[in-house]
């Protein structure tokens, strides 16, 4: 496939973790690359030096203390900055922005999750996404022992959000869930217990009219 013509757009990568986001995302972002799509690759929060900073506090086992509603406030500071520094200017010029991890997240992470108020957890995704919306947003969707099974194969340690256990993970997923059902035109649903490469061309098929 040749893709001569694109427009910014703004694609986001959603799920628990290990649900396969950054495999998929690198996937797709060489797939563009092949067929001579500007695409760049960001991760929120993190990718700027502040929202880097900001991450590290978020995700650092020794802050057991941080309230919930430090945590959300982190995730949307982090944000607004990934957001002004990166993709606004990224979208002006025209390039497709893949985005490992958006508001969805707090929805599902620090609303169903950690149970804060979805209306207020809503109005602080507002603030920090500075009125930025998704173009289109891929929800993997796997079941979390799976997503335990597969951490354990890396062997990697887990963060301090990863170490919540799995009926975390499971609230968690069940507003991802949620979310897809509310937004279905924005957020496409994807069976993430499948092969990488099956996934990987729902992934494609989808994003054309994104990228042609
Ligand atoms: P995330 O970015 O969502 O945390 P990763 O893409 O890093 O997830 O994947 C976590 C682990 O699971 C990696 O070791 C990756 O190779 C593996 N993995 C990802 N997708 C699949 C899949 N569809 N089937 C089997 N293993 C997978």
């Amino acid at each position: 496939m040749t893709v001569s013509q694109c427009k910014g757009s703004f694609v986001t990568f959603e799920g628990i973790d290990a649900c396969g986001k950054s495999t998929q995302i690198r996937l797709l972002h060489e797939f563009l690359r092949k067929n001579e799509v500007d695409a760049i690759c960001l991760r929120d929060p993190g990718t700027t030096a502040i929202s880097e900073s900001i991450r590290r506090i978020l995700l650092d086992n020794k802050n057991s203390a941080m309230s919930s509603w430090t945590e959300l406030l982190l995730y949307e500071a982090a944000r607004a900055q990934l957001v002004e520094e990166e993709i606004r200017p990224a979208l002006a010029k025209g390039a497709i922005v893949l985005c490992d991890r958006f508001y969805d997240s707090t929805t599902a992470y620090q609303g169903y999750g950690r149970g804060l108020d979805l209306d207020i957890v809503r109005r602080a995704n507002e603030i920090g996404s500075v009125g930025l919306t998704p173009d289109l947003t891929f929800f993997l969707d796997i079941d979390p022992r799976l997503a335990v099974a597969r951490k354990r194969e890396i062997g990697i340690a887990e963060d301090r959000l990863e170490a919540e256990g799995v009926a975390f993970q499971e609230k968690v997923r069940h507003g991802f869930r949620e979310l897809q059902k509310a937004e279905p035109q924005r957020v496409s649903f994807i069976d993430g217990h499948r092969a990488i490469e099956t996934i990987q061309l729902e992934i494609q098929s989808i994003m054309m009219p994104v990228i042609s």
